[in-house]
């Protein structure tokens, strides 16, 4: 089925599993398709940097581009939007945002038409109409040294979302601990090699004075949480250990600007009492990722995690982490499509889907929403380098399709501070996830333990 797939045009494949998956949303097949294979860009759909209208993309943690830096041609000098949505179009579609993983190679190419209107073509074929982010006011001001709020507090999923890769390394580092999906440390060293901002531990002085330009300037209240998050910590920074640092922002945020954001980390799984003190500080969401279900994949894909927590103790800990946060705060991510990359991972979408939807009912049944960002085979990592084409767009609709019945399996909702879900709706933009749930009213604010 995977090989049949791969040898048929990319138009036939999307309209193919658009008919045969007519519950999966149409928006959620172009969605996926493009977060796994990228896009290309006409220079006329590229941002102006920092200086143009567009909101440019902010490479807010990892690289998620299809090629390094130096092979980008025009987009590494007036970088891609952050994001694209998409409209109307033959499949008709409902507004969706997009993350824009850029991709030279790729059958979907973003221009502007005759018309001058910018739009998705794919195969050549004009398919949907493209918007891009406006350029937030608050990024046209710069701290009081010099430095973008872009560089310091990028926001994502259409202005929702404050991302704060407050430490832009990982302590899980080279071939014998880094995850093997992940270029954290690769993306760091091509952005200093390019002359670009990239800092490596950010202060909370400078966290904070980018919040305070963003509270100020974002009237509408667009933006609604935060996430902090970075590389592992396995010892210390500044004295810290990983609760510590990274709660240190949480605890100066909340004490300046209390209750504006809801507050979210991603770390490791975390003892008990870590966990605590993340909750002490202030945050009310918790991402102790687990990244793929299958032992043997998470053995070989996350060495790190594997030699200083390992898989048990880390879902072990997942689940004592909802006596402090509460199940429906503890949101643990996955890296969807790693399970299918080669030379280890299953052979068969149907292999593949079964892993995941037992690990999915493992977490549910706990009361724990676990969510996915769509696996982006950077070309730096080993995974990427070995797959560069990513896992077959099959896999990502039936895990939608399995995600979407699991989570009603179990009589539960959309995890908070994604948004909205529905499609047409949603703006969580690395995966399609919340397009492809029923719409309903954002459960925005955390629920108590
Ligand atoms: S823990 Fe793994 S995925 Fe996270 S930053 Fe480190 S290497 Fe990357």
């Amino acid at each position: 089925m995977v090989q049949q797939m791969a040898s048929q045009g990319r138009t036939e494949l999307v309209e193919g599993l658009m008919a045969g998956f007519p519950q999966v949303p149409r928006e959620a097949v172009i969605k996926e398709d493009l977060l796994r294979g990228g896009m290309a860009f006409d220079e006329s759909a590229l941002s102006g940097n920092e200086d143009g209208d567009v909101k440019p993309k902010s490479y807010f943690i990892f690289s998620f581009d299809h090629r390094t830096l130096p092979e980008l041609g025009a987009a590494a000098l007036n970088r891609p939007p952050e994001e694209i949505v998409l409209t109307g179009g033959p499949y008709e579609l409902r507004r969706t945002v997009v993350s824009v993983r850029v991709n030279p190679a790729s059958p979907y190419l973003v221009r502007a038409g005759e018309d001058g209107a910018l739009g998705l073509y794919l195969d050549g074929v004009r398919i949907a109409d493209v918007g891009l982010p406006p350029m937030p006011d608050y990024y046209r001001h710069t701290l009081s040294n010099g430095k973008s709020v872009m560089e310091v507090a990028p926001t994502i999923q259409w202005g929702y979302l404050v991302y704060l890769t407050v430490f832009r390394v990982c302590q899980y580092f080279g071939a014998k601990e880094e995850c093997q999906y992940c270029d954290i440390n690769h993306n760091w060293r091509q952005h200093k090699a390019a002359g670009r901002p990239y800092t490596g531990v950010k202060p909370v002085e400078e966290v904070l004075e980018a919040l305070e330009i963003i509270d100020r300037h974002d009237t509408a209240r667009t933006s609604q949480a935060y996430t902090l998050t970075g590389g592992a910590i396995t010892s210390h920074i500044g004295g810290r250990d990983e609760a510590d640092f990274y709660g240190q922002y949480a605890k100066a945020i909340e004490e300046r600007f209390p209750g504006r954001w809801i507050g979210k980390v991603v770390a490791q799984a975390l003892p008990k009492d870590d966990v605590q003190r993340f909750h002490d500080y202030g945050v009310r969401i918790y991402h102790p990722n687990f990244e793929v279900w299958d032992r043997r994949l998470f053995e070989l894909y996350c060495p790190g995690k594997e030699r200083y927590v390992g898989r048990e103790e880390w879902h072990r800990r997942i689940l004592d982490s909802t006596e402090v946060f509460g199940a429906r705060n503890v949101i643990p991510n996955f890296v969807a499509g790693v399970e299918m990359a080669e030379p280890y991972g299953f052979s068969s979408v149907a292999e593949a889907i079964g892993s995941t939807g037992e690990g999915l009912r493992f977490f549910m049944s706990h009361g724990v929403v676990p969510r996915f960002t769509t696996w982006c085979p950077e070309p730096t990592t080993p995974l990427g380098k070995a797959n560069p084409h990513g896992a077959p767009l099959e896999y990502h609709i039936r895990l939608l399709e399995t995600y979407r019945a699991t989570l009603e399996d179990f009589g539960l909702a959309s995890p908070p501070g994604y948004g909205p879900p529905g499609p047409g709706r949603a703006v969580f933009s690395v995966s399609s996830f919340m397009d492809s749930l029923p719409a309903a009213e954002p459960e925005q604010e955390p629920v108590a333990p």
